[in-house]
């Protein structure tokens, strides 16, 4: 794996630098993943410059960013056990503009201290916090008083702090997570794909009964976290990953009638860089389905898709997992309308949605969103172009509000719970034949 350069050239110092969303959903009209302002002009502070890996003391405390995952542009003293800290704008590459949101960071030295961290999160207003760098939780509303800043208080005992934007997944922790499942419960086999731009490994996990001869068995698809911010995904992937390896009624009834193909992360060196959206290059892996030569990232997913387009085991439903900004009272998918697709095609769309509706209470359908499908440039415009209905593509946005319908601030463990009712639906949507230990799912 290639450990990116750890120079600490700050970039410009992005004081404080808290740039609100701009989302003008013109520009990504059917990608509303949000959290994208207008482009700035140049000079801006390229991906590249890694300005967001940084490290310093202040007032005893050691502050850095510098390892997977973590993000913070520059920390600078305002006060007593006070801190101004900026979080990395990155711009695109390709003209479509800033993203900003993602941040994540530790803190050594805090023991016995309140300490208040001027620091923009506008896009949740209940940050993530860690006392040990494992277990996460939301910050309270004291803790969280608005908006722009976090006031945090240390017990004797407690000399570490955490702080993330949401419930945090890094690179590492996700295929830690991946690797413990595939070892550990049934059915799971895991390969490279490829590298990413920056060189690290993109996985893919296959779960299926080989026992049972592939004839007739559905392929079914999922990658997560094309935007590397977008961590709800991350967890609603595991949540899946979870329950097609179980051993269960269900569990097995899934591996004995499908072939599940998943690619955990699709922008790990964004994931890894803690940045909002893009990736190292600036580049929206989302948006380069119609490339010819598009990034490594797309074109490692695109070899699987076309090598299983191409099999006696097609794949039949689609899943691309992304997060929201803005307040939604569920999570929900885009289902795509006439005329960018057919009547039917809505159907079959709405068909999933109802079965995943009734495979878990972690969604209700509560905020369903449609859209125009793009012509060209989505996964799933790929997938209408050349398979039409053959194949159930959409995309589900996680949020990082509330549960579905309630007014408790939702967690990674909400989204765990959303994938694994993921799972659960393909067997009413996909119609997967009953045997003796059928009863499993009716628990749902
Ligand atoms: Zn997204």
């Amino acid at each position: 794996m290639y450990r990116c350069c750890s120079n600490r050239a700050v970039g410009a110092a992005l004081s404080f630098v808290v740039l609100s969303l701009f989302a003008s959903r013109g520009a990504v009209a059917d990608d509303l993943c949000g959290g994208v302002g207008p482009p700035r002009p140049h000079p801006y502070t390229a991906i590249s410059s890694n300005a967001q890996k940084t490290s310093t003391t202040l007032q005893g405390i050691f502050f850095t960013s510098d390892y997977d995952n973590g993000s913070l542009v520059s920390v600078t003293s305002a006060g007593t056990n006070t801190f101004n800290c900026s979080i990395l704008t990155e711009d695109s590459n390709e003209g479509l503009g800033t993203a900003v949101y993602n941040f994540r960071f530790k803190m050594t030295g805090v023991a016995s201290k309140t300490i208040t961290l001027n620091i923009t999160h506008t896009q949740n207003p209940r940050p993530f916090i860690s006392f040990d760098g494992l277990t996460f939780r939301r910050m309270t509303s004291t803790e969280a008083p608005n908006t722009s800043k976090v006031v945090l208080t240390f017990t004797a005992a407690q000399n570490f702090g955490e702080v993330a934007f949401y419930d945090p997944l890094g690179y590492a922790e996700i295929h830690n997570r991946v690797n413990q499942m595939a070892v550990s419960r049934i059915g799971a086999t895991t390969e490279v794909i490829g590298q990413s731009y920056q060189g690290r490994d993109m996985w893919m996990v296959t779960v299926t009964d080989p026992a049972v001869p592939a004839t007739n068995k559905k392929r079914v698809w999922m990658h997560a976290r094309a935007h590397s911010g977008e961590v709800t995904a991350s967890w609603a992937m595991l949540g899946f990953l979870n329950q097609i390896t179980e051993d269960s009624a269900l569990g097995r009834r899934l591996r004995k009638n499908c072939i599940i193909t998943v690619v955990p992360t699709e922008n790990v060196d964004g994931v890894y860089l803690g940045l909002t959206r893009w990736s190292a290059q600036g580049m929206d892996p989302e948006r380069q389905w119609d490339k010819p030569t598009p990034i490594n990232e797309v074109q490692n997913l695109k070899n699987k898709v076309d090598l299983f387009m191409a099999s006696a085991n097609p794949i039949k439903v689609a899943l691309n997992l992304h997060s929201t900004v803005s307040q939604f009272n569920d999570s929900f998918f885009f289902k795509h309308l006439q005329p960018s697709v057919t009547a039917n095609f809505e159907t079959i769309q709405q068909n999933y949605i109802d079965a995943l509706n009734a495979a878990t209470t972690y969604f209700d359908n509560l905020a369903p969103q449609t859209s125009q499908l793009n012509a060209t440039i989505f996964i799933e415009s790929y997938f209408w172009n050349n398979w039409q209905e053959n194949v159930m593509a959409m995309t589900h946005e996680g949020h990082y509000y509330y549960r579905t319908g309630t007014t408790t601030y939702n967690t990674g463990a909400d989204y765990f719970e959303v994938g694994k009712g993921m799972a659960a639906a393909l067997v009413q949507y996909l119609n997967l034949p009953a045997d003796s230990e059928v009863s499993d799912w009716q628990m749902y």
